[in-house]
């Protein structure tokens, strides 16, 4: 099968990999056009572990490609998947510009039957626009080519994406036509050997279902934030609670844990989005304007236990950010919490230095020589009157802290994610601050 893949970004790219990694032909096409310089020559833009050989591997043996214009191969084509970026507009609904930009350009350029499918995030009657999208362009040519619109929402994690998409929990497919579903049956195949787990659906619901799975995680995470704090308030322990409740089967284990506020491309836009498409239709989101408050406090919260610490005298401290990636394993620091913290730590006279195994030219991007870039996690610390930890990079876990002792300059430990044990810290002379 022969299919392209529209916008070469974090789902884009793995998604292409992964396809052609199951002997599928893929054509990655992407507007910006240093990106498909370097892919051609091997370079990736991102960092997603294993990545970068799955791609060398699959351009070396012929079946990924890459290219600035989709106009090139549609004639070859069976499936046209839309992974584009759908940012936040100013009011907080989802940016449909990209998506629809990739709808005009394949309208006016078919010439056979094509299947495409939006892989983005996108609110639902999305799809309905890209299928009238390309109508009217049909029409505007006085053509009448058969296509089909289907939904696949993405659900791979940052960090994790490569394992996500081999080996998906499930595949939501969003179909009209038993032609578009027989083709992405095919398609999604290899993956389903041990155990079918494709949903198909109507389109709408597809495209919901990837906002309530994002809106639901969210939750989670502001809840157990949430209570982490009252925690605090009344002398329980916010890790003791997490046990406690995780171990009932009708909660679960995973996404307890509370920290230092959620970040990311995904779920900070699409809990945003999700509340105005509800607005926008007359109705109030009540739990998810809770869930993004409690997440703009809590993003805030390891600056507010710094600034009780050294009462309120914050000006010329050295304050370090162990992590600026809104998560390990990526580089990705869209809506991280480390850029809330460097803004207020800088607004309130900090001289902040900052450590991350991958994120560092990212974040170089965005505060150039406002802040110090250290080679390693030490170094950041070296003079140090506070240490943030804010993201759980493996390399932060087990620290020396002997080493710190001597080189820090006032022995304070802020942990954002939870990952070092108080008594510890503690006997190991230092005043230590987690959440909840
Ligand atoms: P990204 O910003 O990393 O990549 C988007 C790419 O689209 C960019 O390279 C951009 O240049 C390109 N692009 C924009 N307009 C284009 C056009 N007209 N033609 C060709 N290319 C164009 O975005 P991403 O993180 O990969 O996210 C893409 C979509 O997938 C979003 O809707 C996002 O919400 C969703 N999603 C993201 C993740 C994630 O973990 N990042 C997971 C699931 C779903």
């Amino acid at each position: 099968m022969n299919i392209a893949i529209v916008g070469t970004g974090y789902v884009g790219l793995v998604s292409g990999a992964c396809f052609s990694e199951m002997g599928v032909h893929v054509t990655c096409v992407d507007v910006d056009e240093r990106k498909i310089e370097n892919l051609k020559k091997g370079i990736i833009p991102i960092y997603e572990p294993g990545l970068e050989e799955m791609v060398h591997k699959n351009v070396i043996a012929g079946r990924l490609q890459f290219t600035t214009d989709l106009t090139t191969c549609l004639d070859d084509v069976d499936v046209v998947f839309s992974a584009v970026g759908t940012p936040p507009d100013e009011d907080g609904s989802a940016d449909l510009r990209y998506v629809l930009e990739v709808a005009k350009t394949i309208g006016r350029n078919i010439t056979k039957y094509v299947l495409v499918v939006t892989k983005s995030t996108v609110p639902v009657g999305t799809a309905q626009k890209v299928k009238a999208t390309i109508q009217e362009e049909l029409n505007i040519r006085g053509v009448g080519i058969e296509f089909d619109v289907a939904s696949n929402p993405e659900f791979l994690k940052e960090g994790n994406a490569i394992d996500d998409f081999m080996k998906p929990d499930r595949v939501v497919v969003g179909v009209e036509s038993n032609r578009a579903q027989v083709i992405l049956e095919k398609l999604y195949k290899p993956y389903m050997m041990n155990n079918n787990r494709m949903i198909f659906t109507d389109i709408p619901s597809a495209e919901m279902i990837k906002y309530a799975a994002n809106a639901m995680l969210a939750t989670r995470i502001s809840f157990m934030n949430d209570m982490a704090n009252l925690c605090e308030i009344v002398g329980a322990d916010i890790n003791m609670v997490r046990k406690g409740i995780g171990t009932d089967v009708r909660i679960g284990s995973k996404f307890l844990f509370s920290g230092c506020g959620y970040g990311g491309s995904c779920f900070p836009k699409d809990v945003k989005a999700l509340i105005k498409t509800a607005s926008m239709k007359g109705y109030e989101m009540l739990v998810l304007k809770a869930v993004e408050s409690v997440n703009e406090t809590q993003k805030t919260i390891l600056y507010d236990k710094l600034w009780k610490h050294f009462n309120g005298d914050l000006k010329g401290k050295t304050i370090t950010l162990w992590g600026l990636a809104f998560k390990p394993e990526t580089d990705d620091i869209r809506e991280a919490t480390s850029l809330v913290l460097i803004d207020l730590l800088l607004k309130a006279g900090c001289r902040v230095k900052v450590y991350d195994p991958i994120a560092m030219e990212e974040c170089k991007r965005k505060f150039s020589d406002r802040i110090i870039y250290s080679v390693n996690m030490y170094d950041a610390a070296l003079d140090a009157d506070a240490l943030l930890l804010v993201t759980e990079w493996k390399e932060f876990r087990l620290p020396s802290w002997a080493v710190l002792n001597k080189t820090m300059q006032q022995t304070v430990i802020i942990d954002g994610r939870n990952i070092y044990d108080k008594k510890e810290m503690v006997e190991n002379g230092f005043s230590y601050y987690c959440i909840g």
